[in-house]
């Protein structure tokens, strides 16, 4: 059960576009190969020459739901791919360097021009086919200017009945903004947003 290529690994639940990008042992550059490996309990790509193992894992996407004072929510719509033109929070995969509070102030900072404040965590959401787990906070916008960027084609504040349900980009945008309305407004749930989703 040796010399499988990694491509093999997406029967394991590794996205394609993903197993595509680890053909080669990052540190000797052999091959990789996926199979069993002795000590885990599931298969795994692993270099035959050196023995390293490659593990494969969600990245962490740190993203906020940015409210103003007079209690609307700011979302973006989108000028890049996936989701192009959809409305989205603004966020991004958090760097090597940064807590998840860092990387959240950041996102929001270059995306639409807004400080915040992160404060409680709606969700953590997980997009398995995108490899991504998506951390919601909600943030307090406590400076800056909103301002369109060449990855958001419009910025704009929401009043929370108002939410555009139907152009939302992500499930993951859908069910962090349905936690923050089920945590703010129950009034506001969950009849017409349950079926503003299907
Ligand atoms: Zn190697």
């Amino acid at each position: 059960m040796n010399g499988e290529h990694a491509m093999d690994a997406v029967e394991s639940g590794i996205p394609a576009w993903l197993a595509a990008t680890l053909n080669y042992c990052s540190r000797c550059g052999a091959p990789l190969r996926f199979g069993p490996v002795e000590g885990e309990e599931r298969q795994r790509l692993a270099c035959e020459a050196c023995g390293y193992v490659a593990y494969v894992n969600p990245r962490l996407v740190v993203t906020t739901l940015p409210v103003t004072e007079r209690g609307e929510l700011v979302l973006l719509r989108r000028g890049f791919e996936p989701g192009y033109g959809l409305w989205a929070q603004p966020g991004g995969f958090l760097e090597i360097d940064e807590t998840v509070n860092e990387g959240a102030m950041r996102e929001t900072l270059e995306e639409i021009g807004l400080v915040v404040e992160p404060g409680e965590i709606v969700g953590v959401y997980s997009r398995i086919e995108a490899a991504v787990v998506v951390l919601a906070f909600e943030a307090r916008v406590v400076g800056g200017t909103p301002r369109t960027t060449a990855e958001a084609l419009e910025v704009r504040a929401f009043r929370p009945e108002a939410i555009p349900w139907r152009e939302i980009a992500f499930r993951t945008t859908t069910w962090a903004l349905r936690d923050w309305l089920r945590l703010r407004h129950p009034e506001l749930h969950p009849a017409a947003v349950d079926a503003a989703e299907a």
